[in-house]
């Protein structure tokens, strides 16, 4: 392998092209795709219109004029086939972490009597820190279980309230196998939300088909929705005229505009919206979702696993004495779109790396994260960025970071 065949590779690739559909800075190798996504060209252009003219000029007739009412459902129907839901069933609204308590405290508050909520060790920090607020919040009713990743499954029973996991883990990128555990947990009649913030737009799913009833995400990472951009709830069909929102906000009322004066819940999804839409980050929702349009996703998973696949060889090839140990899954199949090394000095060489050109980032405690965006990342981006990584340990350009306290962000 060598730089010429990479080439080789890009030329061939069904998805070349795309990368057309994104405003890159120049001389920036962006593995960073999975925390922010790239900025869609047409993004920008229309936030200054919704600014200048359906803002400056509509004013306040611009929610139906422009259609700014119906945006968080117009949304949710365009990510539904990323993630294999259908229309009706997915729609945008505040943050994951908002979304996962108004879905998780539904579901405790309006469950059976039982006493245990499963998610998984190492988990996201906010979806455990939800968790645990629930529990102060019913009165410590209920007892938080961190099972280890492997022992998930036995650790749902009758006994268990809830089950809270993510589908890719932010820091390994390994992947759970939603259908089996989703089976597992119906078999148990245990509600399960599943958390698709690393997953959606970069890997297979099928929530429909493997039986899925409730799940959040998020838009800004691999769907391209812009820094902050709200995020989604997915209600499978079957269990929407049933939920009972907890969060009872005016947006959700049956009906809205007639000001009533005690709440009532809408039949529809919309029972999953609070107050007042973010309309101007809405807006690039669309665009970045827009990105996918024409894309058959089978093509993205296969760019993705052949791309963190070259990463992985070029690494175990290159660097292997300079201590770099995989941390992600080996085999495809078990691994999001992203590939995590372990080292000591981890942070430091991300650091050293951007100074580079080469954005990757870094996750305590040890984790060196190259985030595999296929829509706009090519198969050179990856020889360049393992041949910049070679460069910073040739050189020991990383010691001028190792001393320096962290950044705020890393
Ligand atoms: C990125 C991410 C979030 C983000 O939550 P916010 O409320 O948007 O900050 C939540 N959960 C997981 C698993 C994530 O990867």
């Amino acid at each position: 392998m060598d730089r010429a065949a990479c080439e080789r590779l890009d030329r061939a690739c069904p998805l070349a092209p795309l990368r057309e559909r994104f405003s890159l800075p120049e001389g920036v190798l962006y593995f960073n795709g999975n925390s922010l996504g790239a900025l869609p060209k047409t993004a920008a252009a229309d936030i200054d219109r919704v600014v200048r003219e359906e803002w400056g000029q509509g004013l306040v007739e611009s929610w139906l004029d422009a259609d700014w009412f119906f945006l968080p459902r117009k949304a949710g129907d365009a990510i539904a086939p990323l993630i294999g839901a259908s229309a009706g069933e997915v729609i945008v609204a505040d943050s994951t972490s908002v979304n996962l308590f108004k879905l998780a405290a539904s579901l405790l508050r309006h469950g059976k009597r039982r006493r245990r909520i499963v998610t998984e060790r190492g988990n996201f920090p906010t979806d455990v820190y939800i968790l645990e607020g629930l529990v102060d919040l019913f009165d410590e009713r209920f007892e938080l279980v961190l099972a280890e990743p492997a022992t998930i499954a036995g650790s749902i029973d009758d006994d268990t309230a809830l089950v809270l996991l993510t589908h890719v883990n932010f820091r390994t990128g390994a992947m759970h196998d939603m259908a089996a555990i989703t089976a597992h947990c119906r078999a148990h009649r245990v509600p399960v939300i599943w958390d698709l913030s690393h997953s959606a737009g970069a890997v297979p799913l099928a929530l429909n088909r493997w039986g899925v009833e409730y799940a959040v995400g998020c838009t800004y990472k691999f769907l391209n929705g812009g820094p902050g951009a709200p995020a989604y709830i997915y209600l499978a069909r079957d269990v929407i005229p049933a939920h009972r929102p907890v969060v009872t906000g005016w947006f959700s009322h049956a009906n809205q505009f007639g000001f009533e004066d005690s709440y009532r819940p809408t039949d529809s999804l919309e029972k999953c919206l609070v107050g007042t839409p973010p309309i101007l980050s809405l807006r690039a929702v669309l665009h970045g979702v827009a990105c996918f349009a024409g894309v058959e996703i089978d093509d993205v998973v296969r760019k993705s696993r052949g791309l963190s696949g070259l990463l992985i060889r070029l690494v175990d090839e290159r660097l292997a004495r300079h201590g770099f140990v995989l941390a992600s899954p080996r085999e495809p199949e078990g691994r999001g779109s992203q590939v995590s090394f372990r080292h000591p000095e981890g942070y430091a060489v991300s650091r050293a790396l951007r100074a580079a050109g080469v954005v990757t980032d870094f996750r305590s405690p040890d984790i060196l994260r190259f985030g595999i965006a296929p829509l706009y990342i090519r198969h050179v981006d990856v020889w360049d960025a393992v041949d910049a990584l070679v460069q910073v340990m040739a050189t020991e350009s990383w010691r001028a970071y190792a001393a320096a306290p962290p950044d705020p962000v890393t």
